[in-house]
């Protein structure tokens, strides 16, 4: 790291007692409030601690390090589009010589069936409603002309040409370098935040206690265990996600294609370096166990269970194939081929999502109607002075860590949002429209009511 202070499992003298700031959590949306921070006020003196031994020991690990543009509420479209700015001008962001590997590949949304094209068409024209004009719809000529190697079942597609990829962890590497008056320790078994009389005093942990008035909650999964310490419940769940890398990839796949996204149930797939190939799926680990007839399924967690190994569905990766083969029309050869399942490295992390107390829609009965919602909490908590949230980034909080950091950093000092879309990401804004998209359309993502 460059000159910022790094300091393991920090004795005495290397643990800093005071701070302007302090930071719990070095995945994205940490190192991305540590690098806004210090671009806001240069010099503050701000503190970031890591449990693990490394920067980027959450979610990111599964991630398939992926961005796009298309997104169908502005509030996220406006946080991408401002962070794929920073991706391709990592020398003007984070230093000279400094890159987070960002490509350019493009996102295809598959269409098989007439009903699934005119959703896709529907998207399109969302997305250019609200400005996103880029985002084209490929009907079937186009389509087959583009992509015709991924077999004739393709029909239509939403293509989004500026999403692409990069790599997380020289991400989360040059957001935390960057911020050089920083000093950030690792391997701190237990962080408990420190309140009296309803404001934030410090932070108190086996290492030692550091008195900050500002407190940025900042760790994932864990994010709810660490509000506890300060006396509050934060409004998040989460679900296991699964991913796979394999080193092979069939032949017709070209290196600079695009992240294919197949209909539902949205399995997806990217080149990964030169003959690879990442894969990802939304899937459902526990749909099957209903309460009650009419009553949600149980989908999600309120703590996490570790390692998170333990999601590791070992039919994950065949059962993905067999979707994407079938869809695809693939009976031999492509994503039909055995050689996918050989040298499977199988990851697993989760989505840390904003529960049903925080999304919701009002009936006209006035009953709270819970939608799984895609936006972020980036704000003050309204009930402790100085307890700042970065949390609930689902399944894109690697693309957004730029602009989500600029945003909590904009609220830690007091200053005006960066856009006033951000408002949004309020904790109290329980609904916003056209926010219950992920990878799937919007009814298809909506939780079973
Ligand atoms: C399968 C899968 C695929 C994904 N694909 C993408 C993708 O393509 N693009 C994308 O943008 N996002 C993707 N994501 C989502 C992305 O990984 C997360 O949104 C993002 O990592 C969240 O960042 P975070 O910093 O909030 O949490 P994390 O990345 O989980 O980081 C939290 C950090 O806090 C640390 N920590 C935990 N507890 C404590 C504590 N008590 N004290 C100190 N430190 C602590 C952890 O060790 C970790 O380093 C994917 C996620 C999964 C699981």
């Amino acid at each position: 790291m460059a000159e910022n202070r790094v300091f393991s499992n920090p004795g005495p003298s290397q643990m800093p007692s005071t701070a302007d700031v302090v930071i719990i959590g070095g995945g994205p949306a940490g190192c991305g409030a540590l690098w806004a921070l210090e671009r806001a006020q240069p010099g503050i003196r701000a503190v970031l601690i890591e449990r693990g031994h490394q920067l980027g020991s959450g979610a990111s690990n599964a991630s398939l390090e992926n961005f796009r543009t298309a997104w169908n509420s502005p509030c996220n479209a406006v946080m991408m589009a401002r962070s794929i700015e920073v991706f391709h001008n990592p020398e003007e962001y984070f230093g000279e010589g400094v890159s987070v590997g960002a490509r350019t590949r493009g996102y295809l949304f598959c269409g098989f069936t007439e009903t699934q094209a005119a959703k896709l068409r529907a998207d399109v024209d969302h997305l250019h409603s609200i400005g996103l004009t880029h985002a084209q719809y490929l009907d079937h000529d186009e389509v087959q002309k583009q992509f015709g190697w991924l077999g004739k079942n393709l029909i239509a597609a939403k293509y989004d040409p500026k999403a692409g990829w990069l790599d997380s962890y020289a991400l989360v590497m040059a957001l935390a370098s960057t911020a050089r008056n920083a000093i950030i320790l690792q391997e701190i078994a237990s962080t408990s935040i420190i309140v009296e009389g309803g404001r934030v005093t410090g932070v108190s942990t086996p290492n030692g206690t550091i008195s900050t008035p500002n407190v940025i909650i900042a760790n994932g999964a864990d994010a709810r265990a660490t509000g506890r310490t300060a006396g509050v419940e934060l409004p998040i769940m989460m679900r296991p996600r699964q991913s796979f890398t394999t080193g092979w990839r069939h032949a017709e796949f070209p290196a600079d294609g695009p992240m294919v996204i197949g209909a539902a149930p949205f399995q997806h797939v990217r080149p990964e370096a030169q003959t690879g190939a990442i894969f990802g799926w939304e899937y459902s680990w526990n749909d099957k166990k209903r309460r009650g007839p009419g009553e949600r399924a149980e989908r999600e967690l309120i703590d996490p269970i570790y390692p998170t190994d333990y999601w590791k569905d070992p039919r994950f990766p065949s059962m993905l194939l067999t979707i994407m083969a079938r869809q695809f029309g693939h009976r031999s050869g492509g994503f039909s081929s055995g050689q996918y399942l050989r040298g499977v490295d199988h990851r697993a992390g989760y989505y840390v999502y904003r529960d049903d107390t925080a999304a919701y829609e009002i009936g006209a009965d006035r009953r709270h109607m819970p939608y799984e919602s895609q936006r972020a909490i980036l704000d003050e908590h309204p009930e402790v002075a100085g307890l700042f949230l970065s949390i609930a980034h689902v399944g894109h909080g690697i693309m957004s860590s730029p602009a989500a950091g600029e945003i909590i950093a904009s609220k830690v000092l007091r200053q005006p949002l960066p856009h006033p879309v951000y408002a949004d990401f309020g904790f109290n804004v329980h609904y916003v429209e056209h926010d219950s998209s992920g990878l799937a359309s919007d009814e298809a993502a909506i939780i079973d009511r």
